[in-house]
């Protein structure tokens, strides 16, 4: 054996060109006595281990006085080493992981190793291949990705118990409101009652502001309360035909869509993965506000959908008073109202805020087209990944 040239097995014939391959792979590839001591590397074993070839060659044993650990961190005893295991057994072993200390620089690698072990006629060890490759850097990357995923985790879980607290908070403050505010606003109406012929003109005015701010009080109240049920809503997901669902939406407004003669375009519409229920208070809130916010011509309103690659995209459209399109996102924001026009449009501002909750719920995002005076198109899109088997049944 010629290892002062860095050659792999005695040389002759063929043997140089196996040679010349072993020295040329990525991989560190050793050859062992059965002993355990080492006869030859090739130059990425070298280069692996951080020795030169006088001093690989001195060793009696790979990876011995390596300080070879887990990757739990637990020490690799030296009789269950790749290269020990293979002489006991006498068979290979594949895709060992290993830590060791680099003797030289003192650092730690990690290695991926695999052990063969050549057998004589008898059965009997006569060497041992070694194959190992340095993971160091895979290992450092799946760490990283580790630690993220699981700070990922913490903080998802500390902002849902936080947005949890809050909507409890929400819940139980309006629900304790609504006590107080009942003696108010049954106390104003009664003294409005008995009173209100003995009082002057401007205390029954101002008895009359009490009452109403009693009653908008109430409603803002009812739709905090509402919109705080979200994170307790436990209803399933099921397979919901939006035709009947729509179908129940527009049955509720059919006395407005009567009074107001809106015509209604409806299109064919899907069966989605979704809450049901929720789905009525979401095409609720857009039909009704689509009804409350028209212009002086005759309304009309247009629900439609579309499938795309990932999700069913939905549509209303109205030919209303319309948006302004800066204030586009602000709509859906909870109280964020743009037309209160001295109570010509009644409501709280937590409509929207409620469908985009609805939506988000579903995996979806909702948002506005629109142009004052010409009208608004609301758009949503409903996730088909919970079950993509079931479009249309
Ligand atoms: P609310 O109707 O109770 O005010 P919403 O959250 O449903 O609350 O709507 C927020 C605001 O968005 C409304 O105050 C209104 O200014 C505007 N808006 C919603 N829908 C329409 C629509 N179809 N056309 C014009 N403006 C709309």
């Amino acid at each position: 054996m010629k290892q002062e040239t860095g050659n792999f097995f005695s040389l002759s014939g063929n043997e140089k060109r196996i040679n010349k391959l072993i020295n040329s792979l990525e991989s560190g590839v050793l050859l062992l006595g059965p002993k355990s001591e080492i006869l030859s590397g090739n130059e990425a074993a070298l280069k692996i281990l951080g020795l030169t070839r006088n001093e690989l060659n001195g060793k009696l044993s790979f990876l011995s006085e390596w300080d070879a650990i887990h990757e739990d961190g637990s020490p690799f005893p030296e009789p269950t080493h790749p290269v020990s295991t293979v002489i006991d057994t006498k068979k290979p072993l594949t895709n060992i992981i290993m830590g060791v200390q680099r003797l030289v620089t003192n650092d730690r690698i990690w290695l991926l190793v695999n052990a063969e072990p050549l057998l004589d006629d008898e059965g009997e060890i006569i060497e041992v291949i070694c194959s190992f490759s340095d993971i160091t850097k895979h290992k450092a990357v799946e760490e990283k990705l580790t630690w993220l995923y699981q700070s990922l985790e913490i903080k998802a879980f500390e902002l849902a118990t936080s947005n949890t607290e809050l909507e409890r908070f929400v819940y139980v403050a309006t629900h304790d409101l609504q006590e107080p505010l009942r003696m108010v606003s049954s106390f104003t109406q009664l003294l409005k009652k008995k009173y209100g012929q003995q009082l002057d003109e401007q205390a029954n005015e101002y008895i009359n502001y009490a009452v109403d701010g009693a009653t908008r009080l109430k409603r803002l109240i009812l739709d905090l309360l509402e919109y705080s049920k979200f994170s307790s809503n436990r209803e399933e997901f099921t397979h919901t035909d939006m035709n009947a669902v729509l179908q129940d939406v527009t049955t509720m407004f059919s006395h407005e869509l009567e009074k107001t003669d809106t015509e209604l375009f409806i299109s064919e519409l899907p069966f989605i993965y979704a809450k049901t229920s929720l789905m009525k208070q979401l095409l609720e809130n857009l039909i009704g506000n689509a009804l409350k916010y028209r212009s002086t011509i005759k309304p009309v309103i247009k629900i439609n959908y579309k499938e795309e690659e990932n999700n069913y995209l939905f549509s209303v459209c109205d030919n209303g008073i319309g948006i302004d399109p800066k204030y586009s996102d602000k709509i859906f924001i909870l109280f964020e109202r743009l037309h209160n026009g001295n109570g010509t449009y009644e409501g709280t501002g937590v409509g929207l805020a409620i469908c985009k909750k609805i939506v988000e719920m579903h995996r979806g995002t909702i948002w506005v087209e629109s142009e004052q005076e010409k009208g608004s198109t609301f758009y949503f899109t409903i996730s088909k990944a919970q079950n993509q088997t079931h479009e249309k049944l």
